[in-house]
């Protein structure tokens, strides 16, 4: 037998809580709606998906696809926004394309783009993980997180009122050589455009230090850490930065993997930045998705699969919920979100 043919079934005897509905109202601050990543919901009746969102309990829904150009933001808040505004939110982006173009003026070009995609109706800007891998200025340079240029695009979305949803680097297992000892070995085996073996990327840390230096460099600006900060491998070091910088929140989306391997630092975790954790799946609208993540916030069930695959997609392990209390939970749900996303 292949070890990737290996299916082990736990003989554990212990509960198995089904949740179908959250228990307080849900905000999913991180999610997708676009073709790539979120199933091309412009592409159905907008009724299927509210009612997807009702049967789960899901209030509001942030979609992080507007991207940049014209056309799929318009789209995007069009068909979502216009339609059912009190239920969707939609985010732009920065086309880092101009930069070779236009030069030096990128910057205050790309900050000029994010006021009027704030005037067409778009209600933060998403940053996506090629800042820091692989976008360059127009001399070819890669582009450091924290680079001093990229300040008024910072400074405009803080002037604006607008979030910044930060994605930068990925799971840390993506940045060590992909041998025998890589915890995601078989996830990178899948997918091998997400290695980014330092070098020639740069070191995970770097990145994530540019993060730390971007966010303390622009007080006035809220940024929201996707993937639980980027580093749900190591939630002291995501402390410390909530510690250090009230202008920083982070979401749980795409992580329960990492947060339940490590349930009793998770939970205290939880416990401890209460109102600076948002909501969020990343999954694109699915019930038994949404119902994974109630399961695991809501109660003390032990030993279950994190994905609704047969075999978990990030790594074969196993985890543990966090049965966080009410109060917690009204927070992490919604609360924080309502806050951040300006939403009351
Ligand atoms: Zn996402």
């Amino acid at each position: 037998m292949l070890l990737e043919n290996f299916r082990p079934q736990s003989k554990l005897v212990t509960k198995t809580t089904r949740v179908d509905r959250a228990k307080f109202p849900v905000i999913d601050a991180h999610n997708h709606l676009g073709e790539a990543f979120g199933g091309g919901w412009d592409k159905r009746p907008l009724n299927e998906l509210i009612d997807l969102l009702d049967e789960a309990g899901v209030v509001h829904y942030v979609d992080l696809d507007g991207g940049w150009g014209e056309d799929i933001l318009h789209t995007h808040l069009k068909y979502f926004k216009e339609k059912a505004p009190e239920r969707f939110r939609i985010f732009g982006g920065v086309d880092w394309s101009k930069w070779e173009s236009l030069g030096n003026g990128f910057p205050d070009w790309a900050a000029g783009r994010l006021k009027a995609q704030k005037e067409s109706g778009a209600q933060g800007l998403k940053i996506w993980k090629p800042l820091g891998l692989h976008v360059r200025d127009h001399k070819g340079q890669l582009v450091k997180v924290d680079d001093a240029r990229l300040s008024p695009i910072w400074e405009m979305a803080g002037e604006l009122g607008m979030p910044v949803m930060i994605h930068v680097a990925d799971p840390v297992a993506f940045f060590d050589p992909i041998d025998e000892t890589n915890e995601r070995w078989e996830e990178i085996g899948r997918n091998p455009d997400w290695a980014f073996t330092s070098p020639p990327f740069p070191p995970f840390m770097d990145i994530l230090n540019g993060l730390g230096s971007l966010v303390r460099r622009h007080p006035s600006t809220t940024f929201i850490g996707a993937h639980v900060g980027c580093y749900a491998e190591n939630l002291a070091w995501v402390g410390a930065m909530l510690d250090e910088c009230p202008n920083y929140y982070i979401d749980i989306s795409a992580r329960l993997g990492e947060l339940g391997r490590q349930p009793y630092t998770a939970r205290k975790f939880f416990i401890q930045y209460q109102d600076r954790i948002l909501f969020g799946t990343d999954s694109s609208p699915r019930l038994e998705e949404y119902r994974l993540h109630y399961r695991f916030l809501e109660t003390d069930d032990e030993y279950f699969n994190y994905n609704t695959t047969d075999v978990p997609v990030q790594g074969r392990w196993y985890v543990c919920g966090l049965y966080l209390t009410d109060e917690v939970l009204k927070k992490v749900y919604s609360g924080n979100a309502r806050r951040v996303l300006r939403l009351e």
